[in-house]
């Protein structure tokens, strides 16, 4: 379990990365979903020890992640946001290095951990190949597999999936969905559909301010009898746009189509449907909007 108390941070310039925090992250696959600027970066790489925060307090099973960095880079495995690799080595060649780093000295234990994480992230038909060559998805791939060096206990992945296409997106997701079996997990994104299906639990961050946390499906429920859609004109959507709380708007077939927030049918030619996790998303980071 890892326990975020009060966490804030504000950079040099003046701006409020983090505002008091809070979070109970436990085993499994956690999304911590939110827009550029949210802070979600920030607070990874204060979880990874990388940098300090103002004020605030981390744990991790038992580990006092502020003071104690040693111990938790011992058992912390991180895929950072720009997570560069050498084009010109092939991926068996820098994950052993890696591997080296990480204190696997002795020749044969590093082969045989090498081999293990190329095939759990499917790399292994692939590992004599350049690291230049390989597709978006395979180098996230390959960033996990050096994320996952050593067993670690807490895994963090800041913004994988971005610039990959659905295919590598799933199957990025069913690997980090396998891990987090085993492991607290956290996967930072702006991609509402990354954490829908596979994070049984996520928090909603804006602005360096957590706006909801729990399990997605709870705070679908909540929203329940709520959401409405209509297609409207291009011509009246700044219309519908200033009367109502327009949560999104998608052109469907060239016509706009808006979901609504409203405790009631908003007009005639609203029909309730079912919200999903983007409604959730927009709804409460337009209500921090409003209260801002
Ligand atoms: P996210 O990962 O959600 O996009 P970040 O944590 O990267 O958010 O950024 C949060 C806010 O802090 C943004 O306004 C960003 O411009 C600012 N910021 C991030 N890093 C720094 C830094 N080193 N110095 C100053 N401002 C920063």
């Amino acid at each position: 379990m890892l326990t975020i108390r009060d966490l804030s941070k504000t950079y040099a310039n003046g701006v409020r990365a983090l505002n008091h925090v809070s979070l109970d992250i436990p085993k499994g696959l956690f999304g911590l979903l939110g827009p550029n600027g949210a802070g979600k970066s920030s607070l990874m790489r204060t979880i990874a020890t990388l940098q300090e925060p103002d004020e605030g307090s981390i744990t991790f099973d038992g580990i006092d992640v502020l003071r104690d960095k040693d111990a938790v880079r011992r058992t912390l495995g991180y895929l950072p946001q720009d997570f560069g690799v050498y084009p010109k080595v092939s991926a068996e060649d820098l994950l052993d290095h890696f591997a080296a780093l990480k204190g696997y000295a002795a020749r044969k234990e590093r082969r045989e951990v090498v081999e293990s994480l190329l095939r759990q992230t499917n790399l292994w038909e692939a590992r004599k190949r350049k690291l230049g060559t390989y597709s978006g998805g395979m180098r996230q791939r390959f960033g996990i597999a050096q994320a996952l060096i050593g067993n670690p206990r807490l895994v963090i992945v800041d913004e994988p999936t971005a610039g990959l296409d659905p295919e590598e997106r799933n199957r990025f997701l069913n690997l980090l969905s396998e891990i987090g079996e085993q492991v607290v997990v956290i996967l930072s994104t702006h991609i509402v559909e990354d954490v829908t299906d596979l994070c049984p639990r996520m928090a909603i961050i804006n602005r360096g301010t957590v706006l909801l946390t729990g399990r997605p499906q709870e705070a679908i429920e909540a929203l329940s009898d709520r959401v409405w859609k209509a297609t409207v004109s291009k011509a009246s959507l700044a219309d519908y746009q200033a009367r109502f709380n327009v949560l999104s708007t998608r052109l469907v077939g060239g016509q706009p189509v808006i979901h609504v927030h409203a405790e009631s049918q908003p007009e005639a030619g609203f029909s309730k449907i079912a919200p999903d996790l983007e409604d959730v998303y927009f709804q409460r980071l337009r209500q921090h909007a409003q209260a801002a």
